[in-house]
């Protein structure tokens, strides 16, 4: 059992390891300045290792009958609902989000361990009939090998869990780098599956910088699939690396995000899910809504409507009854927000509420902020930003917004809110991102439907769906003559 607060090594090979000299970075919280725990540097070898101890239990894991690896992860769900409250709580700690959102963050993945576990039963291959006699062709699926599982810090569990449980219900092991400012949270992740018995080796827990030990993981011929959430910035290098060993890369990357408001919209509806979509999680979500493209004849009501409601936000501990936002994750994050309502103010944008720093001793807080008169060519509605700024543009006609809309490097999620079906239709088709929702906000993601962006939010990969299974398997096609 490990404990918070102590430092923690590395999980390797079935059991938790440091080296004598083992070096350890904190783990801080972001609304209190409170260092609550501490997770091993992992040295050059230990990276070595991590990738090894998969590698020698690929073959049994891989042999083992699908139904028995699945029990694995039904057992998981159970230990998962018993440690929910200890480990949202670590999270709210370490990233800041708000105590309600974290229990949610444990619920998809109880949810995903449940959904995997089952569908993974459907793992189907396929038979074509063959031109000769007496002959029978089979195509099955197989998994791949060492998977290296390389997650950001904003859902610290969640997406590991899309990654993670893909992996290992297809027959792969797994050496899992989460981000660093979330590593304690990866721990208590990675206990569960300890405790549940899973075989040595499947899964490994490596901790320590991206730039060393996630490009170390990128370089390592034994490793045959890298499936990487993060900025777009860190998975072009990852690509580029991962090409010299010829590995899968799977990418899950930024976003631009905007809310469409047409002028037959139910206005109510949309302020309300606009400010959710922007605010939640302090708009550090990939598919958070960062820009809303309005017909100019609402927007003024709109807009009026959207500040109202977010003026109502309580920003503070996440721990804390009643909190609404809880801080930034990191100083870095507090100063990008800074910087980019400065461009904006600069190029003429309006601050409509919001837009300053909230004094705080210790916590990196920014006021829920709304921006006007943005230009969509602006650095504020061309660049993620990953905080809580939503910037307003006017358009005058459904196509003008649509150009706008398509009119950047990314390609995540777009929101359309309309009462036209013809609108809504023609959006569906229209809009160039891989997540599409109408009369809905930007930030939904349910199980069994494939997650993932087109553009540069990814690389054409999907995840969350029974698609995962095209990224954690290749197919073997089968000639048997009788
Ligand atoms: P990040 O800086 O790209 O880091 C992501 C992960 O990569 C972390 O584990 C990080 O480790 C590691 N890393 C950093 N540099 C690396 C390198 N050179 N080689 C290999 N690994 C490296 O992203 P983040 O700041 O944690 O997360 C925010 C970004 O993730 C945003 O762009 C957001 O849009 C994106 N995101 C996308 C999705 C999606 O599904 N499309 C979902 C969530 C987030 P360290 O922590 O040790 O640096």
């Amino acid at each position: 059992m490990i404990h918070q607060a102590t430092k923690n090594g590395l999980y390797i090979n079935g059991s938790w390891t440091q080296d004598e000299n083992q070096e350890f970075f904190e783990s801080t919280n972001p609304a209190t300045g409170q260092v609550e725990g501490y997770c091993a540097f992992a040295t050059p070898f230990q990276v070595n290792q991590g990738v090894e101890s998969a590698k020698n239990a690929f073959r049994a894991w891989k042999n083992t009958p699908l139904p028995e690896r699945a029990i694995f992860l039904w057992k998981a769900a159970q230990l998962f609902e018993e440690k929910k409250e200890h480990l949202a709580k670590t999270m709210t700690k370490e990233m800041g989000k708000v105590l309600a959102e974290s229990l949610g963050e444990v619920g998809v993945v109880i949810e995903t361990c449940k959904y995997m576990a089952g569908e993974g039963r459907r793992l189907f291959g396929e038979t074509v009939s063959s031109g000769a006699t007496n002959r029978h062709i089979m195509m099955v699926r197989e998994p791949v090998g060492v998977v290296a599982c390389i997650t950001p810090w904003n859902f610290p569990v969640a997406l590991a869990g899309y990654k993670i449980l893909a992996a290992l219900i297809s027959g792969n092991t797994v050496v899992w780098k989460p981000a660093s400012e979330v590593a304690l949270s990866a721990q208590i992740f990675t206990e569960v599956f300890h405790e549940v018995g899973l075989p040595k080796g499947v899964l490994n827990l490596i901790t320590g910088a991206g730039s060393k030990v996630g490009a170390q993981l990128a370089e390592h011929s034994d490793v045959k699939v890298i499936s990487f959430t993060g900025s777009t910035e860190v998975g072009i290098k990852l690509s580029e690396t991962a090409a010299k060993t010829l590995k899968r890369v799977s990418l899950e990357l930024g976003g631009k995000n905007a809310a469409i408001v047409l002028k037959d919209a139910d206005l109510n509806l949309a302020a309300e899910a606009i400010v959710k979509a922007a605010f939640t999680t302090t708009g550090q979500r990939c598919t958070a809504a960062s820009r809303v493209i309005v017909e100019a004849s609402v927007k003024d009501e709109l807009l009026s409507k959207v500040v109202a409601i977010t003026q109502k936000l309580k920003a503070g501990n996440g721990l804390e009854s009643g909190v609404d936002i809880g801080p930034l994750t990191n100083k870095n994050q507090l100063e990008t927000v800074e910087k980019y309502v400065s461009f904006a103010v600069q190029n003429g944008a309006v601050i409509e509420c919001g837009g300053k720093r909230i004094p705080s001793e210790q916590g990196y807080f920014y006021e829920p902020t709304v921006l006007s008169n943005v230009k969509n060519s602006d650095r504020v509605a061309q660049e993620e930003i990953f905080g809580p700024v939503l910037a307003f543009i006017e358009v005058n006609s459904f196509e003008e917004a649509i150009e706008l809309n398509n009119d950047t490097v990314y390609g995540l999620s777009t929101s359309l809110f309309t009462s036209s079906l013809h609108y809504a239709n023609r959006g569906a088709k229209e809009i160039e991102s891989g997540l599409v929702y109408i009369n809905n906000g930007t930030s939904n993601a349910e199980l069994g439907v494939a997650f993932g962006g087109t553009k540069h939010s990814g690389n054409g990969h999907r995840e969350v769906s029974h698609h995962a299974f095209d990224v954690m398997t290749e197919w073997k096609s089968i000639y048997t003559t009788y």
